[in-house]
């Protein structure tokens, strides 16, 4: 909810006369509180202003007033705040801070999403260089790592972990304009624009004022060659003034296709961190996490329930978030269980694993993604001529599925790989002779397989 600056003084006001009636000790009052404003309002972070540092410090430090605070500020607005303090002296920049106020009118349809946040983000092998960066990132907006890319298949955390970045930079350095868009909301304002709805320059002043850009699935911006170089030029100038991006994508910047080289050059300047499946232990924490945020009790589920969902959903941690909701509901609504056992479990979550089951046709691009996954290598690097043993053997191994899996023609498979249908063939031949020998290819195009099908 944005609130007009009267509506902010209004509420204030009311806080402040209420602590006046609740506090022992009137000289802290006037000290340290008297003197403090709502300096803004970032989804459920409050930032007030105090009058000195030294009150800052205070009321930063003193957990008693810090929870009057609070609890008058619930009475009067019946939301529970968190709080965040800056001093008046900090705050010596205000014309910057009437130009991001006034300009709200862009991007209303984004806000960051204060449930995400570092603290529910749970950390495994798949994903620790990603936060890692993040908060390096958030400690230190602008100073390193410009841009960091975070990459990754759909549903592994991407925008979650760039809501928890732009949250915790608001909290912790609330002077700081931080500004969530998705690339679908930019390339809308930029269309808005091109019809005369309003002037470039606006657009363009009003992202160029911002302290850290945070841009979700840019690579929805691949084909569109007017919005990119309006983002070419409101990127170049945000580093060049040491201000931070971070943008999120489904896949590593040399792999968008559609984009201009200088824009993905750019790109590579900061930092790429990728992030992968996540391993069943990882899985298992993320659903004790969302069990416990959903305000149940743990105990009441069974280890080998979890960890039959953690293996039925193992590749994207929306759909396991789906088949936790489904399994809430199953338990509360319609067995009112109290116990949640592996067999209620797989009972509440059926539908779903068939609807899976039926739904998995396998394609050429996705034998391609697992292959490269497995052998840690670029489509790119697949479908080029290059002709080191590993690069040519994933390749293979990636004709050979595409031929058993799918049952695509050698010429299509040729089309895919610029290759001519016979290296195709003779390619697909070369992987069943070796498997008849070679326990270790036998082995990976087994673990191949079985990662296709689940
Ligand atoms: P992406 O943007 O990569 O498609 P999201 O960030 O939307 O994925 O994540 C999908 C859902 O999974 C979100 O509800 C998010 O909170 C949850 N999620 C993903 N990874 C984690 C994690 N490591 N810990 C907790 N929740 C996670
Ligand atoms: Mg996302």
């Amino acid at each position: 909810m944005v609130l007009t600056l009267d509506q902010k003084n209004k509420i204030w006001n009311a806080v402040l006369s209420q602590i006046k009636t609740k506090i022992t000790d009137r000289n802290v009052f006037d000290a340290f509180i008297a003197d403090t404003k709502i300096y803004r309002i970032d989804g459920d972070v409050m930032v007030i202003s105090t009058g000195s540092k030294l009150s800052c410090q205070f009321l930063k430090s003193n957990d008693h007033y810090l929870s009057l605070i609070k609890d008058c500020l619930k009475d009067q607005t019946e939301t529970e705040y968190k709080l965040s303090f800056i001093s008046k002296e900090e705050l010596k920049d205000a014309t910057k801070v009437v130009v991001s106020e006034t300009k709200s009118s862009f991007f209303s349809s984004c806000s960051l999403n204060p449930k995400y946040n570092f603290d529910n983000f749970v950390v495994g092998g798949c994903n620790k260089e990603a936060v890692q960066a993040s908060l390096l990132v958030a400690n230190n907006p602008g100073v390193s790592f410009n841009p960091l890319f975070i990459y990754s298949k759909s549903g592994l955390g991407k925008t979650h972990l760039i809501h928890a970045l732009g949250n915790y930079i608001r909290t912790n350095s609330p002077y700081k304009k931080v500004l969530y868009i998705t690339t679908d909301a930019f390339i809308d304002e930029y269309v808005k624009f091109s019809r005369g709805e309003q002037q470039e320059e606006n657009l363009k002043d009003f992202l160029k004022n911002v302290d850290v850009l945070l841009v979700d699935d840019i690579q929805f911006l691949s084909e569109k060659v007017k919005t990119s170089e309006m983002f070419f030029n409101v990127f170049n100038t945000l580093i060049s003034n040491n201000k931070q991006i971070v943008l999120t994508s489904d896949r590593h910047p040399n792999e968008l296709k559609g984009l201009e080289d200088r824009l993905v050059s750019r790109f590579n300047m900061g930092l790429s961190v990728n992030i992968k499946n996540p391993d069943t232990t990882t899985l298992i924490s993320i659903l004790k996490t969302k069990i416990e945020s959903n305000g149940l009790d743990l105990k009441s589920f069974d280890e080998d329930g979890l960890l039959f969902l953690a293996e039925n959903f193992s590749k994207n941690v929306r759909e396991l978030e789906g088949a936790l909701n489904r399994l809430l509901f199953y338990t509360i609504n319609i067995k009112h269980v109290s116990k949640i056992d592996l067999s209620t479990i797989k009972e509440s979550v059926r539908p779903m694993i068939s609807i899976k089951d039926k739904s998995k046709t396998i394609t050429e691009n996705q034998i391609i993604e697992t292959v490269c996954d497995f052998y840690h290598l670029t489509e790119n690097q697949i479908k080029s001529k290059v002709r080191t043993s590993q690069i040519a053997l994933a390749r293979q191994i990636s004709m050979y599925l595409c031929r058993l899996l799918v049952g695509t023609p050698f010429d299509k498979i040729g089309k895919i790989f610029s290759r001519d249908h016979s290296t195709v063939m003779s390619s697909c031949e070369k992987v069943e002779l070796l498997l008849k020998t070679d326990s270790q290819l036998q082995g990976a195009i087994n673990t191949l397989k079985k990662q296709l099908k689940s």
